[in-house]
């Protein structure tokens, strides 16, 4: 496998050879006692307030691994890597049939903790350049295991639709001296129609220009660019984003069986990349956000709307639904 950069786009590729599936025939890896355990990173313990065991461990197919350097070079005009990096399966509980948004608010705050302490750690390997937890969750959605778990990576380029983010940042921030991002909070704040829920410091919200239909970000009403950040600060009210996330889940699974989530936080800033220029005012101009993105049936779809978003819900119709679901 290597990575290939698109030279007119920029984007990196992942060019395998013919995917080795590691798939063990009998029993979940991922449960107690399973004898086809992956190896374990590391685990939270459980706490006093309830929150259960969590563990990362390394992902029995890897994408990326941990050893040797990325080797960038030329091949004439075109870029090629090693695919060095990590990839790791964090499993949010020991239990084989209970998902984040059935846990209780300290299982989840588990849950994010070991998440956070993953990307710090990870960021101090000065090879990698960002670091990204997702959730694929049915079966529209590519999801590889039944274990109720998130997958993280580590690689040692930005992809492309944070490199995208970082960027507009960055220029927004250069013209205004705002972030984007609190500006949009505070306008949506204003006149609430798309935003989903507000309580404590945070805040739900369908994306003005929505790409999918019931697409919904969970922001932090204050400030910080950095995830791991917030979520191991004092300040950072862990219990009032686990229970966000929880409601926030149980709206999007009354809608749609199966679904994305991605968590956009600050790139590696310990490893200053002078082609890139985003961390001189990174800090002040990015603000972390977990994108959700329900996944609908696929039908054809004619040419001109693979290349633009196109969707048949607008994210007011879509807040407003969201808004009426049954949470607790
Ligand atoms: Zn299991
Ligand atoms: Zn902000
Ligand atoms: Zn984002």
């Amino acid at each position: 496998m290597e990575l290939r950069k698109d030279p007119i786009t920029r984007s990196w590729v992942i060019v395998g050879s013919e995917e080795e599936s590691v798939r063990h025939s009998e029993g979940c890896p991922f449960c107690p006692g399973s004898p086809n355990m992956p190896q374990v990173i590391s685990t939270l313990p459980a706490n006093d307030h309830g929150g259960g065991p969590v563990m990362a461990m390394v992902h029995p197919s890897p994408l990326y691994r941990i050893e040797g350097e990325p080797q960038r070079r030329s091949e004439g005009i075109y870029d090629v890597m090693n695919t060095v990096g990590a990839h790791e399966v964090l499993v949010q509980s020991i239990r084989h049939d209970i998902e984040l948004w059935q846990s209780t608010d300290a299982e989840i705050s588990q849950f994010l903790l070991l998440a956070a302490h993953r990307i710090h750690d990870l960021k101090q390997d000065l090879r990698f350049k960002y670091v990204t937890m997702f959730k694929n969750y049915g079966s529209l959605s590519g999801q590889e295991f039944d274990h109720p778990l998130s997958q993280l990576t580590a690689t040692t380029f930005v992809p492309r639709r944070v490199l995208y983010e970082l960027r507009a940042s960055r220029d927004y921030y250069a013209d205004k001296e705002r972030c984007v991002f609190c500006d949009t909070l505070n306008q949506e704040m204003r006149n609430p129609i798309r935003i989903v829920e507000a309580k404590g410091d945070y805040v739900s919200l369908c994306p003005f220009a929505s790409r999918v239909p019931y697409e919904i970000w969970i922001m932090p009403r204050h400030h910080d660019a950095s995830f791991e950040r917030t979520v191991t600060s004092k300040t950072g009210n862990l219990a009032e984003l686990s229970g966000m996330l929880r409601r926030t889940l149980q709206r999007v699974i009354a809608i749609s069986e199966s679904f994305h989530l991605v968590l956009h936080s600050v790139p590696n800033t310990y490893q200053k990349s002078n082609i890139l220029q985003y961390w001189k005012t990174v800090d002040e101009d990015y603000h972390w956000h977990i994108e959700i993105l329900p996944v609908v049936r696929a039908k054809a779809k004619p040419y001109f709307l693979k290349e633009v978003y196109f969707t048949p819900i607008s994210s007011e119709a879509a807040a407003e639904r969201l808004r009426t679901l049954a949470v607790r």
